[in-house]
């Protein structure tokens, strides 16, 4: 059984992701979409919505299963008894640091190879600051996100911009 884990932050998911989890899964027998919950980073949305949304938008892939993680991603490739990472590459600004978090990773754990795909040209540009930023100044980010998230991210930055206001 070929088990890889995709990690990220996906706040939000993009079209650019989704591109990434579908043909990743393609390949392996399970992707395990792994939502990283990180403490230092401040999320526009909580893990578990994250997770949610993630969910709701592979839910036409059947071997794709998603989960939040706290910690480092090989310790949670080896928990899920995975033996790869799936990352994206965008352009050559990802690769200096992709590559070297391979590297760190295999250093860690010999077993645990990183497969890198890259994305389509058309998703390229596409990253979830640039959705959060566009969407933030009232922008369409309807082509950068799958459709059923596209009211989820305006809905949670006029919440938070309210938050904001209130506590002025
Ligand atoms: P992280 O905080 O781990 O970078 P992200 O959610 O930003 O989390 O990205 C997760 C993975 O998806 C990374 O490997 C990143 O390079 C890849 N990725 C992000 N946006 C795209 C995109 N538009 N096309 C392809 N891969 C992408």
């Amino acid at each position: 059984m070929k088990r890889a884990v995709y990690p990220g932050s996906f706040d939000p998911v993009t079209k650019g992701h989704l591109d990434i989890i579908e043909r990743a899964s393609a390949i392996v027998d399970e992707l395990i979409v792994g939502v990283l919950n990180n403490n230092e980073k401040t999320p526009l949305f909580s893990v578990d919505e994250r997770v949610k949304m993630l969910k709701d938008v592979t839910v036409h892939i059947p071997n794709v299963r998603v989960e939040s993680f706290s910690g480092l991603s090989v310790e949670f490739v080896k928990k899920c008894d995975a033996s790869f990472l799936v990352r994206g590459l965008r352009a050559v600004t990802d690769f200096e640091y992709e590559l070297q978090m391979a590297q760190t990773n295999r250093s860690i754990d010999k077993d645990v190879d990183t497969l890198f795909l890259t994305t389509g040209l058309k998703y390229a540009y596409i990253s979830s600051t640039i959705v959060k930023e566009v969407a933030f100044y009232g922008g369409d980010i309807s082509g950068f996100v799958p459709e059923t998230i596209v009211d989820r991210v305006y809905g949670k930055i006029s919440q938070k911009a309210k938050g904001k206001t209130s506590e002025v």
